[in-house]
């Protein structure tokens, strides 16, 4: 394994890492990527080349849009051939879902290409945005004996461990261990070593090189249920004018109550050309339709599963096969089939 003569592009998109308190209302805000690297002036010691593209002015993830994710795709694909790897900076909040959208529209993606972020400001003496930086770097810059890429896909670093991005949700607003892919092994863990496992995965298209895919239609809707969920309620969500998919979150293995209503509505949601994905309220686990008959008569209803995937990944898949003018057919078969690793089959 080697860093030599690596080159990275370091990609700021803002989020807590790279913000400063307000001194009058005391709310964090952005501040520009030189003053973050005023902060880590380690930057200067690796032994290749880091440039920087910094989006102007930096945004907090909760104001992650389909265009960012675009203008992401679009930088790295304009900057491919120059760089073996590239390094995000992203807020959290919204990281699970860029990661995921991401491993969808880079498609062919052969280097690696790793967002991180922080939960205290670089500034702040105990930040954990400076290590999740320094090792996210080394990480993209790691190639093999052969010079190929050793994590060539999308992923999430933070809190010393790699995860495959479009596994991951971010699952704590307070602790440095925010994120966890509770479906898929860790790629990587960072101590003393930083020690890699089941990587060097590449997807399909691979052979042709970077195809960068820029379509992404967002008329989705993510429907959780509840006990006591209304029927009006669900008419109203699944009756709303050009909705084109939902992302069903059902009890455990991909169960919901035994309504007439709600299979009914359901089923006429399916019949109108309506996507609906099944995934599973729980971290962990798999949706299962024919376990129980809570979970049947979904599938009856027409409801496509989702396997074991997160939330944010579902979305952003059905946001890029609608993009894509995929049909309701094409798209079941594309949600039976793994794109880039975001379900186990
Ligand atoms: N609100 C911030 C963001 O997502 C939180 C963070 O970066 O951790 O941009």
């Amino acid at each position: 394994m080697t860093t030599a003569n690596a080159s990275i592009l370091l990609i700021y998109t803002g989020g807590t890492i790279g913000m400063i308190e307000n001194p009058v209302t005391g709310a964090l805000e952005n501040f520009s990527f030189d003053r973050l690297r005023q902060h880590i002036p380690e930057l200067g010691r690796f032994d290749f080349s880091i440039d920087s593209f910094q989006f102007d002015p930096p945004i907090d993830s909760s104001d992650m849009e389909p265009e960012a994710w675009q203008r992401l795709v679009r930088i790295i694909s304009d900057n491919y051939d120059r760089y073996s790897g590239f390094v995000i900076l992203h807020g959290t909040d919204t990281m699970a879902y860029t990661a995921s959208a991401l491993s969808f529209m880079l498609k062919g993606l052969d280097k690696p290409v790793i967002l991180t972020g922080s939960q205290l400001p670089i500034g702040v003496l105990r930040t954990d945005g400076r290590e999740n930086l320094l090792t996210s770097i080394e990480i993209a810059a790691t190639r093999d004996d052969e010079g190929r890429a050793l994590v060539p896909e999308v992923c999430i670093f933070f809190e010393n461990h790699l995860m495959r991005g479009n596994r991951t949700t971010k699952i704590n607003a307070e602790n440095f261990n925010a994120f966890r892919s509770s479906n898929y092994p860790v790629l990587a863990k960072a101590g003393i070593h930083i020690k890699y496992y089941n990587t060097a995965r590449r997807f399909s298209g691979v052979e042709e090189g970077l195809q960068p895919q820029y379509s992404m239609d967002s008329n989705v809707v993510v429907l959780k249920l509840f006990p006591g969920i209304k029927e009006q309620v669900v008419a109203s969500i699944l009756g709303i004018e050009g909705l084109k998919g939902v992302v069903l979150e059902t009890y455990g293995s991909g169960n919901a109550p035994r309504k007439e209503w709600l299979v009914n509505l359901i089923s006429d949601a399916c019949r109108r050309g309506i996507v609906v994905v099944n995934v599973t309220q729980c971290n962990g686990g798999t949706v299962e339709m024919e376990r129980y008959e809570t979970g049947y008569q979904l599938l009856q209803a027409g409801v496509i599963s989702g396997y074991d995937s997160t939330t944010e990944s579902a979305v952003t898949k059905l946001m890029f096969l609608l993009g894509h003018g995929c049909s309701p057919e094409d798209i079941r078969a594309r949600m039976n089939s793994s794109m880039a690793g975001e379900i186990t089959l």
